[in-house]
């Protein structure tokens, strides 16, 4: 905001970005160097594992926890695991009520798929389902822009309706059918976007003030934004923070 009102010089970021170089490469991350291209996603990880381990207190603002159960489609029986991530990896789809839509459905694992069945002692045709039970107080979502098919890798360009509909509120389902446990109503606060292709490309972000108003924020850019610049096929990571 300082930028737009060009009453200060640009945040330099070398300093932040040769400390977690330094601190990557202590964690044996040695793929990692400030001046070089990079991945903002596993960036963001390692910077959110930093984060989340110096306090619990942090682990319930950023977790997503999530329970896996795969059941046998032969003797139903079953077993669930449970985990939490920092980052919710979605499918693409055209709005993000749908990417959480498609990612709590039931899928069945067939053919090459198949699912050893411990009770069954054999691969056996299978159903797997995701339940989210808790999310912290920010949600940061990852759209699966970047995904191989038959050993080939692609960028998946599609439009993304990053923008809530209904008062730009997001209501996280916890299973399609389900009622959620917890308070599920989020609002978009920020994106990272990319652009470009799978092997060199250019990263900017959509930030919303404390005003409601959205800027873009490209290197030493900024510039107010309507709200439809959000909804575009650049959108790669969504940042939500509870409403
Ligand atoms: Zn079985």
């Amino acid at each position: 905001m300082s930028l737009l009102n060009r009453s200060r010089s640009p945040i330099d970021p070398s300093n932040f970005l040769r400390a977690l170089q330094n601190r990557m490469h202590a964690l044996n991350n040695n793929a990692f160097y400030h001046n070089h291209q990079q991945d903002v996603p596993e960036i963001l990880q390692v910077v959110f594992d930093e984060i989340i381990g110096s306090s619990p207190l942090v682990d319930n603002l950023l977790s997503v926890t999530m329970t896996t159960t795969t059941s046998c489609n032969s003797c139903c029986f079953s077993t669930s695991r449970e985990q939490k991530d920092s980052i919710l990896i979605l499918p693409t789809c055209k709005s993000i009520a749908d990417s959480f839509n498609k990612f709590l459905q039931p899928q069945e694992l067939l053919g090459d798929n198949k699912w050893f069945c411990p009770q069954c002692s054999s691969h056996q045709e299978a159903t797997i389902e995701t339940q989210i039970s808790n999310c912290g107080d920010f949600l940061v979502v990852q759209l699966l822009r970047y995904t191989s098919v038959n050993g080939s890798s692609f960028k998946d360009n599609k439009l993304v309706n990053c923008l809530p509909k209904k008062h730009h509120v997001l209501k996280v389902a916890s299973h399609p059918t389900d009622d959620v446990s917890f308070n599920n109503k989020y609002n978009l606060v920020a994106t990272i976007n990319h652009s470009g292709t799978l092997k060199a490309g250019h990263y900017w972000a959509f930030i919303k003030d404390q005003q409601n108003t959205w800027f873009k924020c490209n290197d030493r850019c900024i510039s107010q934004v309507d709200t439809f610049h959000l909804n575009n096929s650049s959108s790669y990571i969504l940042f939500f923070s509870r409403s």
